[in-house]
Parts: structure tokens; C-alpha cells; sequence
């Protein structure tokens, strides 16, 4: 970072918000006189969670963590009232869409406002290829709205009946259609965001081109999304397909012979896939309804346009497979089954934590090109503890193939000597089980992000906690502070 101010100056002189200060929640309810706001303890609890607790390290480190006021803006005049109020009374804040983030990032760690943007959920416009929409847009209804205009959103992420559009892009990375059109980071796929800053006076700032990357999964730590231009693509009444292998090995070479192909035609006459999803036979049991029409085998969860479903099926035939099921996701709901979106990305998780609390995950990027005989080794090494689910996408325009397998829980430490192993086979791994953004991601401070919350929220008011460069850098406080 450029022209940091000097870090680590004691408590009492500190320019910045540091945990403990007190929250003078009385001037704070009367500054926002007029506004949605829940001091409930109900209310304060409903708006402090979210779906961390599939972590069952994040449940122990995270409870009781608590926000003092829930405020739930009407329009965007009103979130800038709450953002001014923040910065004049040094209150933090934590924004939240539909709280299904798993890894904490909606939970306030130093209490403060929750910002709950759930009433900012209008389509602006709709025009060829975009939309422009309020953040808090749950993104089923913003597809619905796409579709009358013969379009739908490039992707989204398995929780797309309840999730924001605004949630998705600070908190999420990538989802079903991302073998086709790539991650939310690749250009083109988010097209601009708006942003209110909490600077004295707040700002509405526009992000375009590669700016729009400084506030794209930053847990909301660099300022408040309001508005976003998506991009949009033609509609296309998805096939919900279903195939089954003889053995896991053939399932991700299934995979990777579809999933080769749409790379190799997305220019010329595209190969319609929108997901593809490998899950091997110990976790399809968990699959409520399916259960009988897997008879435990190894599957393959895909959605395939109709002028494509020729093309797959031979890709799968020759792989060693055959197709079980097929239908549209409302065939698929009429007949009592999960569409094939339930059966993918961290659903995957939530099929199997209905029944079975003792097990977790974690997120493992393979190495480019993607070996399934890596899988194998995996699968002969770890035994019962790690039972494997892949996802094919598209990131940088290559195919890269990135696991959430279930693990079998003992311990933290069994979590990180499995993460270790995972790394030691050259694999990338997103770790699940801490809420700071960093340790989560690429292992590295992202300097342009820290940079944009400089002048953002120079303060240090948005989800503190969340950035450890920040608590190390600006308040000198190692390793961060929970
Ligand atoms: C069953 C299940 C399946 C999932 N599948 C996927 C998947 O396929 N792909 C994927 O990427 N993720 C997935 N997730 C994670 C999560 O559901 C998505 O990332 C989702 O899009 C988050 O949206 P949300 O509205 O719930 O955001 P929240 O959880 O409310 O927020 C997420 C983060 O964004 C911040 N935030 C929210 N709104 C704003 C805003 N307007 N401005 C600034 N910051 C904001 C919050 O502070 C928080 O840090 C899954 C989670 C579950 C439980």
C-alpha cells in the first residue's frame, strides 16, 4: 500500500476503530430516527449468523458474536444516512443479502449495525446482454424478471432461490454456469457495481473494468454495493441430467472430455453445458428422494440445453456411463427430486449435513490439466475420511476442475494435516473453516482491495475482523482480532 499512515499508534489516539469500543446505540437509534431498525435480541441474533456453522471450527470461534442494531434501508438515500451516521458515531458495520455465506462473513465480530439490504431489491433496466439492478435482488427473482426478456444471468450459485446478487459477488466466486461462462471475477460477468463509501461525507462510487475486482469478495470490508450491472445471456430451458459410471475414475473422465469440449466450441457452434458436477457413490446416498434411483453408484449432476443432450450422452456413453434421469428442474420437482442446481456446489454439503452432523468440508483447486488419477491416489490415501465431489468450470478460459469434498470430522488438527496433504499434491486450497478473508483465499493480501478500503472506509468501520492485513498494518495487531 501507498502512503499508509504510521500503524500501531496506542488505543486512545487510534484514527481507526478498534475492538471494544463502546457503541453509543442510544445516538445511534436517534440519528437514524424514521429508519427500519430491529434492536430485538431476536432480531440481532437472526441478522448475526449465516451458514458458518458448517464449519464446526468457525461455530466454536464465532458464537455469541452479536450486532447492537439491524437497520434494513428502504433506498439507497437511506443507506448513505446509515453509512454518515456509522462514520460520525465510529460504529461499525456489516452488510448482509440473504446471510448464506459460509464462512462468517456475515457475522458481526465487533457488534455495531447490521445492514440488512434485503429491501433494495429493484430491477433498474433490462437491456441486450446486461441488467441493471439494487444489490439486495435475490438472484431467482432477478432471472425470473431476465427470462421475460428471453435472458437469464451467465451463473449463480446453488443458494440462487434465496441469495442476493450483491452477497453473491462480495461473498461468493463462482456457481452453476460457470462452466460456460467462467468465474464471477472473469471479465465481462460483472459489469459495473456502485458503491456507497463510509467516508465524512459517505460517496456513491462507480466501479468499471478491472476496479470492479476492488470490491468483488471483499466480505463487504471496502464499501456498500448498491447497484450492479450484470451480465445477462439468452434463456435456455436447462435439462436436468442425471448419468451414472461404474466407477468414479470414468465419472471425472466423463467430466473432463464434456468439459473439454465446451471449452473447445464456445466459439464456434457452442456446446450447451451450464453444470457439471461429479459426486461419487458414498455421498449420493445422502440425496433425499434420489436415493433409489441412484442405487449408490457414481453420477455425474449436469444441465444440458436440448440441442446439446445428443453430444453429452455420447461423451457419457463413451466414458462408460448412462443417463438415469433427465427432465426440466420443474419435471424434476413434480416427480418429488432435486434439480440438479440441489445437487451441486455446497448443497452437496447441506444434503449431507441434513442427516449427518459429524461431517464438514473443504475447497481444493486441482492443478491445470486436471489428472483424475490424482482423484484416485486421493481416494486410496484418505480412505473413509474424505469422501470426493468435483465441479468443472471455466476461470481464465481454461477448465480447471475445483473439489468441495466431505470430510469425516475429528479435529482441527485432522482438518489441517488433510489441507496440508492436499497442497503437498500441488492442489490449492480455499480453506472453509476461517473468516478471514485472506487465510481463505489465495493465502495473500490483496494490496488493491486493502488500497480501495483506505479511501472507502478509512476508518476501518466495515465488518472489522474480517482483513488481518488490516488489523496487523493499521491497528499493529498480530494475527488479527477475534
Ligand atoms: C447450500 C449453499 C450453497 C452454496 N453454493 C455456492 C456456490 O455455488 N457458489 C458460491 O460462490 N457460493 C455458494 N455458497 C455461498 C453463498 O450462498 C453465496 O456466495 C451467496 O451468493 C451469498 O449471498 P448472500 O446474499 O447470502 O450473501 P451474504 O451471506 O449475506 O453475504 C456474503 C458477504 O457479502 C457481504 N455483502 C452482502 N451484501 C453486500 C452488499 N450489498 N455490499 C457489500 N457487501 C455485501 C456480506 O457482508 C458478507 O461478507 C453456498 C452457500 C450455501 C449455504
Amino acid at each position: 500500500m501507498s502512503d499508509v499512515p504510521n500503524p500501531a499508534l496506542p488505543a486512545s489516539q487510534s484514527p481507526y476503530f478498534r475492538p471494544g469500543e463502546r457503541v453509543d446505540l442510544a445516538r445511534l437509534q436517534r440519528e437514524l430516527h424514521g429508519l427500519d431498525c430491529d434492536g430485538s435480541l431476536s432480531g440481532r441474533e437472526r441478522a448475526s449468523v449465516d451458514f458458518h456453522w458448517y464449519s464446526p471450527v468457525l461455530s466454536t470461534a464465532l458464537a455469541g458474536r452479536l450486532s447492537d442494531l439491524v437497520v434494513r434501508p428502504r433506498d439507497i438515500d437511506e443507506v448513505i444516512r446509515v453509512a454518515a451516521a456509522c462514520v460520525r458515531l465510529r460504529v461499525p458495520l456489516t452488510v448482509r443479502g440473504a446471510g448464506t455465506g459460509n464462512y462468517g462473513q456475515c457475522v458481526p465480530l465487533h457488534g455495531g449495525v447490521s445492514l440488512d439490504m434485503s429491501a433494495l431489491n429493484r430491477v433498474m433496466a433490462i437491456g441486450d446482454g446486461w441488467a441493471r439492478v439494487q444489490a439486495g435482488i435475490v438472484m431467482h427473482d432477478l432471472n425470473e424478471a431476465a427470462r421475460a426478456s428471453g435472458q437469464q444471468l451467465r451463473m449463480w450459485p446453488s443458494t440462487e432461490r434465496i441469495a442476493t446478487l450483491g452477497g453473491f459477488i462480495a461473498g461468493g466466486h463462482s456457481g452453476i454456469g460457470s462452466i460456460r461462462h467462467g468465474i464471477l471475477a472473469d471479465p465481462g460477468n460483472v459489469r459495473a457495481l456502485q458503491v456507497v463509501t463510509l467516508e465524512d461525507p459517505p460517496r456513491r462510487v462507480e466501479l468499471l473494468g478491472a476496479d470492479i475486482q476492488k470490491a468483488h469478495h471483499a466480505y463487504g470490508t471496502n464499501g456498500i454495493i448498491v447497484e450492479i450491472d450484470i451480465a445477462l445471456t439468452p434463456s435456455v430451458n436447462w435439462q436436468h441430467l442425471i448419468a451414472l459410471f461404474p466407477d468414479y475414475r470414468a465419472a471425472l473422465q466423463c467430466g473432463l472430455d464434456v468439459g473439454r469440449k465446451v471449452c473447445e466450441l464456445s466459439h464456434s457452434k457452442p456446446f450447451e453445458i451450464f453444470q457439471l458436477s461429479a459426486v461419487e457413490r458414498r455421498i449420493t446416498p445422502y440425496y433425499d428422494g434420489l436415493r433409489e434411483r441412484l442405487r449408490d453408484q457414481d453420477a455425474i449432476f449436469a444441465q444440458v440445453a436440448p440441442q446439446s443432450e445428443a453430444l453429452f450422452e455420447q461423451l457419457v456413453r463413451s466414458a462408460g456411463g448412462h443417463v438415469a434421469v433427465r427432465g426440466t428442474e420443474t419435471d424434476l420437482i413434480a416427480q418429488g427430486l432435486p434439480s440438479a442446481t440441489e445437487c451441486a456446489y455446497n448443497h452437496t454439503t447441506l444434503q449431507a449435513l441434513k442427516t449427518d452432523r459429524g461431517v464438514t468440508y473443504l475447497q481444493v483447486a486441482y492443478p491445470v490439466p486436471f489428472n483424475p488419477e490424482l482423484v484416485s491416489a486421493q481416494c486410496d490415501r484418505f480412505g473413509d475420511e474424505v469422501l470426493m465431489h468435483h465441479e468443472f468450470s471455466q476461470a481464465g478460459g481454461a477448465l480447471t476442475v475445483f473439489a468441495l469434498p466431505l470430510v469425516r470430522y475429528f479435529d482441527e488438527q485432522q482438518l489441517r494435516e488433510l489441507i496440508a496433504a492436499f497442497e503437498a499434491d500441488g492442489c490449492l486450497v480455499f480453506d472453509p473453516h476461517t473468516w478471514v478473508l485472506e487465510d481463505g483465499g489465495m493465502k495473500q493480501v490483496d494490496e488493491l482491495q486493502l488500497e480501495f478500503k483506505l479511501q472507502a472506509d478509512p476508518l476501518g468501520l466495515m465488518n472489522p475482523g474480517k482483513v488481518r492485513a488490516w488489523d496487523e498494518r493499521m491497528l499493529g495487531i498480530p494475527g488479527g482480532t477475534l
